[in-house]
């Protein structure tokens, strides 16, 4: 089965462009909801970078949840689709000075903390606006997650967030900045993590952790264990709907909340990645000496998921049904890089075939670039046409 395309509708619009299925993301939207309401106190907050389309974002803000950010853009972009500002949370290793100022004149929900030296300076800026800074620590847990080596976050030779052996002095120190409130703890061990295990190390890890806060007499009121969740690359069609269910409940079995307390979530990809699709033009059928090559009019510019992280689109032909051949289907970028799959069977295909990349709704149009004086693609949701 194909995914379900206006294909008709497309043959006269500019490629390439992504396309977002609303339907999709409105029912991915709505089991989140649905799974995450089965447990008391577990907030989910959307993480921007993966999309921030701004149709995309009002559609998300529309359903309520909050937002996970890391840039003072990406506050801005969730500003402008609407959310309330006491959703926000904002992580990042290197938060320039005009950053945490727009959240702390937004007030916003939370600042995720990655070193002190960042903490000192949000104490002094809040300090110069007569605030107080609502912050959780980012803390590194040193769990390893069964993902793409660039998508790892939580091991100790990681950039991201503080050792755990400096949790206490950390906590300490906010405890006595007159312009800091502590709110708790905050992790993200990497992401498309598919392997429930890798949740259960964490929960494990944040239980030990918990306990060793509280014989120190801190009290977290806000555990936030960042996104991760994996989505079915080869399957869109049959797994439109990321595993929601276990995800939750997984957390729900293993990490042991206190009685009152609220634990966040940040999803990304999950929310956005099976609804958007990347639609391109074949320009070219070559005959190489040992293969074929489908030559389309998109490239790594509009989609660098495959030459950054190896990473697969399952790629359909939505013009043929003819028989089946195999392709490299490569973009027209001077780089060899430039490749979308190799060796992969397309319904016979022609000049003017649209091809559309599938699950390309987390991490593709958001990482567009114009390398090559090319255009940036646009991106359109299914309700526009
Ligand atoms: C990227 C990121 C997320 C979202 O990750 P997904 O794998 O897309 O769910 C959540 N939290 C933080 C801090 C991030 O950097």
């Amino acid at each position: 089965m194909k995914g379900l395309f206006p294909t008709s509708k497309f043959q006269n619009m500019k490629t390439p462009f992504y396309y977002y299925d609303v339907d999709i993301l409105q029912k991915t939207l709505d089991t989140v909801k649905q799974e995450a309401g089965k447990y008391t106190n577990f907030c989910v907050h959307y993480a921007v970078k993966a999309n921030a389309n701004p149709k995309v974002l009002k559609i998300i803000s529309n359903s309520g949840l909050g937002i996970d950010c890391v840039s003072g853009g990406e506050i801005k972009a969730a500003l402008a689709a609407g959310v309330a500002p006491e959703k926000i949370v904002y992580a990042g290793v290197g938060k320039s000075d005009w950053e945490i100022n727009l959240g702390l004149d937004n007030n916003i929900f939370c600042f995720n903390v990655e070193s002190i030296p960042e903490l000192e300076i949000i104490n002094e800026l809040a300090e110069a606006k007569d605030k107080k800074a609502k912050v959780c620590f980012r803390i590194n847990p040193n769990v390893g997650a069964h993902t793409h080596a660039n998508i790892t976050t939580g091991l100790a030779e990681n950039k991201f967030g503080i050792a755990m052996e400096d949790m206490e002095i950390v906590i300490g120190k906010a405890a006595e900045m007159k312009n800091i409130e502590f709110l708790g703890l905050h992790f993200h061990i990497g992401s498309q993590i598919l392997e429930m295990d890798d949740f259960v190390a964490l929960s494990n890890r944040i239980n030990e952790l918990q306990d060793r806060l509280e014989s120190h007499g801190f009290i977290c009121k806000h555990i936030n264990v960042g996104g991760g969740l994996g989505i079915d690359y080869q399957q869109p069609n049959e797994n439109p709907i990321p595993n929601f269910a276990d995800y939750f409940k997984t957390y729900a079995d293993n990490l042991k909340l206190r009685e009152g307390q609220y634990l966040h979530f940040e999803l990304g990809r999950s929310i956005v990645a099976q609804c958007g699709s990347l639609i391109t033009k074949t320009l070219y059928v070559k005959q190489g000496s040992f293969k074929q090559f489908c030559i389309v009019d998109a490239g790594m510019t509009d989609l660098i998921r495959p030459a950054l992280y190896d990473a697969f689109h399952l790629i359909e032909n939505i013009s043929s049904e003819e028989a089946m051949e195999t392709y490299d289907v490569v973009g027209p970028i001077c780089e060899s890089s430039d490749v979308f799959v190799k060796g992969f069977e397309l319904n016979k295909c022609h000049r003017g075939d649209l091809i559309a990349l599938r699950s390309a709704g987390a991490y593709g149009e958001i990482m567009a670039s114009a390398y090559n004086c090319r255009e940036l693609p646009v991106g359109y949701i299914s309700t526009e046409f």
